[in-house]
């Protein structure tokens, strides 16, 4: 069978085609182009979310230090065994862990006036009433009652 096309219609077809790869590459270097900036538009926003999973996580973990006794790993809360006391160093625990970690100082002459307490961070020391259960053994921290009652 012959083709019935001239060799000049030929050449044109051929023509047309060369273009239309030459179109079709084109427009898949561009879409290229447009994946390769949407690739890069994704990762920046990934590079985001993960910059405010940080902070997200950072203020937990604050959030958590100052609602949780490091003694005890309990709640602080605005009344009872749980109220959060400042002690001399400035850290604070709950009232229970102060209590109960306060040991008597006994003097050489046998006389013992004074509890002792020394901090579980940072091992110093803050001297409390012999009764602890009388008011201002260690002062509530009223920073962390304002936070936990909010
Ligand atoms: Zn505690
Ligand atoms: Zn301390």
């Amino acid at each position: 069978m012959q083709s019935n096309q001239t060799p000049r219609d030929e050449r044109a077809a051929k023509r047309a085609i060369t273009k239309d790869n030459a179109d079709t590459k084109a427009e898949l270097e561009r879409v290229k182009d447009e994946v390769q900036q949407l690739k890069l538009a994704c990762e920046g926003k990934n590079a985001e979310v993960a910059d405010l999973k940080q902070i997200l996580e950072g203020k937990e973990a604050t959030d958590q230090g100052l609602r949780v006794c490091r003694g005890c790993d309990n709640q602080f809360s605005s009344a009872g065994r749980r109220l959060p006391r400042a002690l001399n160093c400035g850290h604070t625990l709950c009232q229970s862990c102060v209590w109960s970690q306060a040991v008597i100082n006994v003097r050489s002459n046998g006389d013992h006036d004074k509890k002792v307490h020394t901090c579980i961070v940072c091992n110093r020391i803050t001297l409390l009433p012999l009764d602890c259960e009388e008011a201002g053994s260690a002062a509530k921290n009223y920073a962390i009652l304002s936070y936990i009652d909010n």
